[in-house]
């Protein structure tokens, strides 16, 4: 049963992959409409109209503007054309903004999409833990597991709010794997990395099919939905982690593809105590501006001033961290190194939800706990490691981040009537401190409307969660994981 719905699955997969080639390559040509090629065969995504935000308290997390009360945003075909009070926007749906806080859309660095189907399922014993769950489920995952676990988690990242996200995709079996990811990221319209990585078990003397990531970034174009999705690698790195050593051999290939291709690349390091994977990194030269480090709970400071000195990026997942006892991210010893900082889920199988708000919340109660000291970490400053400095990681702050005329227009809006946020006070406190996924109200991204009054419109999570349990189900029966 469920390996029928899955084989389904993939042969309409291969169907509309055939199709959106085809369509792609005859009716888009410019380079200017690829997204609402891909939209259209899909039947799902809403056009990038336009539209004018009425009378909302509007953070534009730029620097220049800050804060405006009353004030308006408007979107045309995807870009914010103004930002202000009273503006013109004749023809211009209008939405209303009163009791609402409208601020960019939030910025995600690193999360393993494919594991959401493993939600919660980290056990309480050695052999359930994460590493080995996520070792022997992923391997028995079939190309249509990859589309159910991408999907369900693009799906709670635009219910919480989460416009841009990085697909750190590391259980790549086969090209069909990495095919079935990436049309979940596309189908749902979110903004995304999707970083190529290794299959879950894979010998640490193998490269990561290297073909096939050429194969993927030669085609780009036909993956990436106008320029919402970009391609990365999603390295192994050079010392021995929680899932085994890589040889030189094999690290060396990958990173070095990565660097011919001109794509991020993205590594896990010092998660441990004692460990100095980040010296190793710097010795050997692999830090630069294109690369991002994720934990990096324990670190000297010496390698604290490589990592800035490189103008690498940093990656924290505080829930994650702090439930397989990582340790405390040192967030003020990044930030005090101006090292760009960017906040992450990283597996739900640990932290059971994608919620940035709680992601922000424990970022700043832990940085203040650490220092003992009430004000160490403003409100304000981890609003803007999970919007405008996340987008500064992943390199993409030209375009997204911060609302401002003639960036792409991600953006969300936060109920601010709802029980658990009155009464209005301190907008930066409230988003950080007490505001749920529940109060965002409306998210668009590239000017798409795809979540408004509370409720999804292009995904119907029904139909998104009862697919995924069957998944799941399939999963474990392959896996013996009962
Ligand atoms: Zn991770």
């Amino acid at each position: 049963m469920n390996r029928e719905i899955t084989r389904r699955d993939f042969l309409r997969d291969a169907t509309a992959l055939g199709a959106l080639g085809l369509t792609g390559c005859t009716n888009f040509p410019l380079g200017g409409s690829a997204a609402s090629g891909t939209g259209a065969a899909s039947g799902k995504l809403p056009e990038q109209g336009e539209f004018v935000i009425r009378n909302a308290y509007v953070m534009t997390m730029d620097a220049g503007t800050g804060d405006l009360a009353d004030a308006d945003v408007h979107v045309n075909k995807g870009t914010i054309v103004a930002v202000g009070r009273g503006i013109a926007a004749p023809g211009a749906q209008v939405i209303d903004g009163r009791g609402m806080i409208v601020l960019p859309g939030l910025i995600e660095t690193h999360w393993h999409m494919w594991n959401t189907l493993l939600r919660s399922m980290s056990g309480d014993k050695r052999e359930h833990g994460y590493f080995p769950t996520a070792l022997a489920l992923g391997k028995v995952y079939l190309p249509g597991d990859m589309y159910q676990g991408a999907r369900l988690s693009a799906a709670e990242a635009l219910h919480s709010g989460i416009t841009t996200v990085h697909d750190w995709c590391h259980n790549i079996r086969g090209p069909e794997y990495a095919d079935a990811d990436l049309r979940a990221l596309r189908e749902s319209g979110i903004r995304a990395r999707f970083s190529y990585g290794a299959a879950q078990g894979q010998a640490g003397d193998q490269p990561i099919n290297l073909a096939d990531l050429r194969r993927v970034h030669r085609d780009w174009r036909t993956y990436s939905n106008d320029g919402l999705l970009t391609l990365g690698l999603a390295w192994r790195g050079v010392s021995t982690g929680a899932t085994g050593s890589v040889s030189a051999a094999a690290y060396l290939q990958d990173f070095g593809a990565a660097r011919e291709l001109g794509i991020p690349i993205s590594v896990h390091a010092n998660n441990r105590k004692g460990a100095d994977a980040i010296a190793l990194l710097a010795k050997e030269k692999f830090l630069g501006s294109d690369v991002q480090v994720i934990h990096a709970t324990w670190v000297s400071p010496e390698e604290v001033r490589a990592l800035a000195d490189s103008g690498a990026s940093v990656s924290l997942s505080p829930y994650t961290e702090l439930r397989i006892g990582f340790g405390f991210p040192p967030t003020g010893e990044f930030l005090a190194a101006r090292i760009p900082v960017g906040l992450s889920v990283d597996t739900t199988a640990l932290s059971g939800n994608a919620d940035m708000f709680a992601i922000m919340k424990a970022i700043q109660n832990i940085e203040n706990s650490r220092a003992q000291n009430e004000f160490k970490l403003p409100a304000r400053r981890v609003l803007e490691l999970a919007t405008v400095e996340g987008a500064r990681s992943l390199g993409i702050a030209d375009r997204v981040g911060s609302l401002k005329a003639g960036k792409r227009a991600d953006l969300i809006m936060v109920n601010t009537r709802e029980v658990n946020m009155g009464v209005f006070t301190e907008p930066a406190h409230m988003l950080v401190e007490a505001a749920q996924p529940s109060n965002v109200d409306t998210v668009a991204v590239d000017g798409r409307i795809l979540k408004r009054r509370g409720k999804l419109t292009a995904m119907n999570v029904e139909q998104v969660v009862s697919e995924a349990t069957a998944a799941l189900a399939g999963v474990r029966k392959r896996g013996g994981w009962w």
